[in-house]
């Protein structure tokens, strides 16, 4: 089994050493883990009043310190990634940098739609104030065009517009899902099965059953992350995780080197 994304305490919300997250791979199971700590916002040209991700001058840190973790390890093989917030309009500033890094892999998220960050609790009380159609059609907008940027490996919990059990009917959200998983085959995009989403209000996997469905339909590569902010939860829900993987059709995880994706086959990764 694989876990391809985990923070670090340098964004200031996680938990817990790098070495400690290993260990509990380690006690997991795993063979290969993914560090995607928050690329720093200030890079981008946005500091919001809550820090939320590492400082511009910390990267060269995190990056040394997750090789040097991984070239002491001979079990877990350890790959360095980041997990970068899609801001529209840093397209090419942000094209600049990532070509500058030397990361496995790059996790491509929404965290913000204008100067709203909507997956922080503190800011929750903001979907109350606008019409929950017109907050998911900007989601959704925001997100093809992450898509399409081209700056990406994996798209981050991709329906994580849902974290506070705000939620369209299904019906209103075919269409949302079927262009979804449209634009990421159309983009040559890998997305994750993100565990988190079961301890956020909505309390489901990010995505959901259905855009899952159609991912596998078209045909669109998954990868497989918890999203952990502390190393007890390096790993979370797997067994669950996998076991929807399967039933929807899946039999194989993406997994990255110097931002060139593989596969392995999911018999192999369980455990
Ligand atoms: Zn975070
Ligand atoms: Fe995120
Ligand atoms: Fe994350
Ligand atoms: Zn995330």
């Amino acid at each position: 089994m694989i876990d391809y994304h985990l923070h670090t305490p340098l964004c200031r919300h996680a938990l817990g050493s790098p070495e400690e997250y290993l260990a509990a791979a380690r006690q997991k199971g795993l063979r290969e883990i993914g560090f995607a700590d928050h690329y720093p916002l200030g890079l981008l040209g946005r500091e919001p009043e809550a820090a939320v991700s590492m400082k511009p001058g910390e990267l060269p840190g995190y990056i040394r310190e997750i090789r040097a973790l991984g070239a002491g390890e001979k079990e877990i093989a350890v790959k360095l990634g980041a997990e970068v917030d899609y801001l529209p309009g840093t397209e090419e500033l942000l094209a600049e940098l990532l070509a500058g890094d030397p990361f496995d892999f790059v996790i491509g998220s929404l965290h913000f739609m204008g100067d709203w960050d909507f997956t922080h609790p503190y800011h929750a009380h903001r979907y109350e104030e606008q019409p929950l159609e017109q907050i998911y059609s900007r989601y959704f907008e925001l997100l093809w065009q992450a898509c399409a940027s081209g700056l990406f490996d994996i798209i981050g919990h991709i329906d994580g517009i849902k974290k506070f059990g705000h939620r369209l009917p299904d019906e209103a959200m075919e269409p949302y899902w079927r262009e979804t998983a449209r634009v990421l085959r159309a983009n040559g995009l890998c997305f994750e099965l993100n565990s988190s989403g079961k301890d956020a209000p909505a309390a489901e996997f990010y995505p959901g059953r259905r855009l899952l469905e159609l991912c596998y339909r078209e045909g669109v590569p998954v990868t497989l992350g918890s999203d952990a902010h502390g190393p007890e939860q390096v790993g979370r829900y797997f067994d669950e995780a996998l076991a929807l993987l399967r039933e929807v059709g899946y039999r194989e995880l993406a997994v990255f080197s110097q931002r060139r994706r593989s596969f392995i086959a999911m018999e192999e990764s369980g455990r």
